[in-house]
């Protein structure tokens, strides 16, 4: 099964490479899919996602990786949540995340809560020290939750794994990659998965959950 990352950023916000670079680095590495989704809050939502759907339908054309255009809701009022996960549908994205209040930034109190009742919503990005309660909330949503390796973001990942498998809701393991570090092979991001306290068979499922909302998203 290819590896399949559902999480970067590229310089159209705060990542280092052009999504063709950033597609390539990822094809290289032996991915099958790669979502770019950029930071946007209503300052940028148009040209981000204009810009990488434009990309994203050019490189399809020409690579053997799937490039799945999509936004990342970034530290906007939890009041415009809706409206512009809506407006980012609407301009073409495909895969909508919103920024999960982590545990090490100033993330508005309320995200993860406006976030789980968003249908336009994919997926709850490291959500950091989610209540049981909205773990439940995501199952019933069919909203999936996210284990990170990124540095910081990765801190609440064991807490994250424990509410999600009790509640039984979706989990996801993506790299938030910035720059080409940032983008792991296979086998470093089955370690952040047994590291939060799961399973071998806990990461093929979540292997099966990226596909599965591929499906969901070019559907
Ligand atoms: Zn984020
Ligand atoms: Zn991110």
């Amino acid at each position: 099964m290819k590896r399949i990352d559902l999480h970067t950023h590229s310089l159209l916000s705060d990542g280092e490479l052009v999504p063709s670079e950033l597609a390539r680095r990822a094809e290289h590495l032996g991915h099958g899919v790669i979502a770019i989704t950029d930071h946007v809050d209503r300052s940028n939502i148009e040209l981000v996602v204009k810009s990488m759907a434009k990309a994203a339908s050019e490189l399809n054309r020409y690579m053997d990786i799937q490039v799945v255009p999509g936004v990342e809701l970034t530290h906007i009022p939890v009041q415009t949540i809706a409206r512009l996960a809506k407006l980012a549908r609407r301009l073409g994205a495909e895969l909508v995340l919103v920024h999960g209040e982590t545990t090490v930034e100033p993330v508005h109190a309320g995200t993860n809560d406006v976030a789980l009742a968003c249908s336009e919503v994919d997926i709850l990005a490291h959500p950091g020290l989610m209540t049981p309660e909205q773990a439940d909330r995501a199952r019933q949503a069919g909203i999936y939750l996210e284990l990170t390796s990124r540095r910081g973001h990765c801190i609440a990942n064991g807490w994250v794994a424990r509410v999600a498998s009790e509640a039984k809701a979706k989990l996801l393991v993506n790299t938030d990659a910035h720059s080409p570090d940032d983008i792991w092979p296979a086998s470093r991001l089955h370690e952040i998965v047994v590291g939060a306290g799961l399973t071998g068979d806990d990461y093929q499922t979540m292997l099966k959950n990226a596909e599965n909302i591929v499906q969901r998203c070019l559907t």
